[in-house]
C-alpha cells in the first residue's frame, strides 16, 4: 500500500491528443506547447512522448535547455524570446527559434555577432495588448528584421487570441481580420491558433497551430469537456485513503468545522491537500473518485489531507484508491468547483508530487 499522491501521466493519451489535434489542424504543423513543466505533466517525459510534434514551444530559455539536454532535436521556440545578449548567444548555440515582440529584442539581434541565423517569429499584437508589435509598428519592425546581418534563416508571423475560448466572441474574428490585413501580401509562414482557436473558431489556413491545453486532454471551453472534443485526459492525480472515521450525526469534520454530519457518516481521510496543489477553496460537495465512485468532499482542504463522505459506499478502507482528477473526473470540472481554469490546476501540481509515466 503506502501509495501516496502521484500524478500518473498517460503517454498514449498524449499521443492520441496530438493525433486528434493534427486531424483538426488539417495539414498545419503542430508546435506542442510544453511551457510550465508541460502544464505540470513533466517537461522532458512529455516532449519525449510527443516525439511526433513538429516543434516545441516553451516560455523560458531554461526549459529549452532542458529539452536539448534530454536529446530533443526538434525546433524549440522561445515564445517570449530572450531579453539579454548572453541569452541570445545561448539560444544561438542551442538552435532555438525566437519570438520577437519588442524593439529591444531587435536591437539585441542587431548587436549579436557570429554566423548563427535564427528562425524569427515576429509577434503582432492584434488586440490582446500583452506582447507584440501593433499593426502600425509592424512594417518598421519587419524592415529592421529583414536587414539583420546575417539575415534571419526564416521570418514567420504569429499572433495570440484573447477570447478564443468564448465561441460567440466577435473579438476573435476581429483579431484574425487584423492579422490578415497586417500580413496581407507577405509570403511568410503564419500561426494564430492556440487550443481554443484550433477547436473553436475556423482558423485554418495558417501554417502552424500552437496547442497547449488540448495536448493534455483538457478543454479550454466552459461548456465542452475535453472528452467531447475527442481528447483523453493525460494526467490522473491519484492517491489513496489513509484513515477511516465514523462521524456521528451532528459532529463536524476538519478545520473551521466547515462540514457537519447530517447523519451518522463514514468519512475517508485521503492523502492529498493544498500542499500537493489541490485548490484550498474547493468546498464540500466537490466530487472525488473513491474506488471509481463519485463521492463528495467534506469540509476544508488541509495541507496534506482531505476528507470525503463515503457513507454511500461499501468497503472503503485504508489503501482504497482515490482519483482527484483524470479519467472519469475531468480536471475542467474540478477547476469549475475551484473557481479557476484547468490550466492553473495542472500547472499547480506541486513539486512533492511524483510524476509516473505510464
Ligand atoms: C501558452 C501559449 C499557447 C498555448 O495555449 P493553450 O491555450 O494552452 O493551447 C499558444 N501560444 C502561445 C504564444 C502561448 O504562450
Amino acid at each position: 500500500m503506502n501509495r501516496l499522491i502521484r500524478a500518473v501521466i498517460d503517454a498514449q493519451a498524449l499521443r492520441h491528443n496530438l493525433r486528434t489535434i493534427r486531424e483538426r489542424a488539417r495539414g498545419a504543423r503542430v508546435m506542442a506547447v510544453v511551457k510550465a513543466n508541460a502544464y505540470g505533466h513533466g517537461l522532458v517525459p512529455t516532449a519525449l512522448a510527443l516525439a511526433e510534434a513538429d516543434a516545441f514551444g516553451v516560455a523560458r530559455l531554461e526549459e529549452g535547455l532542458a529539452l536539448r539536454a534530454a536529446g530533443i532535436t526538434q525546433p524549440i521556440v522561445l515564445l517570449e524570446g530572450v531579453f539579454a545578449a548572453e541569452h541570445l548567444v545561448e539560444a544561438a548555440r542551442h538552435g532555438f527559434d525566437l519570438v520577437v515582440h519588442d524593439p529591444l529584442q531587435i536591437e539585441l539581434l542587431e548587436e549579436i555577432s557570429g554566423p548563427h541565423r535564427f528562425v524569427l517569429w515576429i509577434k503582432i499584437d492584434t488586440g490582446m495588448n500583452r506582447l507584440g508589435f501593433r499593426p502600425s509598428d509592424f512594417p518598421a519592425a519587419l524592415e529592421r528584421i529583414r536587414r539583420l546581418q546575417p539575415p534571419p534563416f526564416e521570418i514567420r508571423l504569429l499572433t495570440h487570441l484573447a477570447r478564443a475560448d468564448e465561441p460567440d466572441s466577435s473579438m476573435t474574428r476581429e483579431q484574425v481580420a487584423r492579422f490578415r490585413a497586417t500580413t496581407q501580401g507577405l509570403d511568410y509562414t503564419t500561426s494564430i491558433a492556440n487550443s481554443a482557436g484550433l477547436f473553436g473558431a475556423a482558423l485554418l489556413g495558417c501554417n502552424w497551430v500552437r496547442p497547449g491545453l488540448a495536448l493534455y486532454g483538457a478543454s479550454p471551453f466552459a461548456d465542452r469537456s475535453g472528452t467531447e472534443l475527442g481528447l483523453h485526459p493525460a494526467m490522473s492525480l491519484e492517491t489513496s485513503v489513509i484513515a477511516m472515521r465514523q462521524v456521528p450525526k451532528g459532529e463536524t469534520v476538519g478545520y473551521g468545522g466547515a462540514w457537519r454530519a447530517a447523519r451518522d457518516s463514514s468519512i475517508a481521510i485521503v492523502a492529498a491537500g493544498y500542499g500537493d496543489g489541490l485548490a484550498r477553496n474547493l468546498t464540500s460537495g466537490t466530487p472525488v473518485l473513491v474506488d471509481g465512485q463519485r463521492v463528495p468532499l467534506t469540509g476544508r482542504v488541509s495541507m496534506d489531507m482531505i476528507a470525503v463522505d463515503v457513507t454511500s459506499l461499501a468497503d472503503v478502507h485504508v489503501g482504497t484508491p482515490v482519483v482527484l482528477w483524470g479519467n472519469g473526473l475531468p480536471v475542467e470540472e474540478i477547476a469549475r468547483h475551484a473557481g479557476t481554469i484547468p490550466y492553473e490546476l495542472l500547472c499547480g501540481v506541486s513539486q512533492r508530487v511524483p510524476l509516473e509515466l505510464r
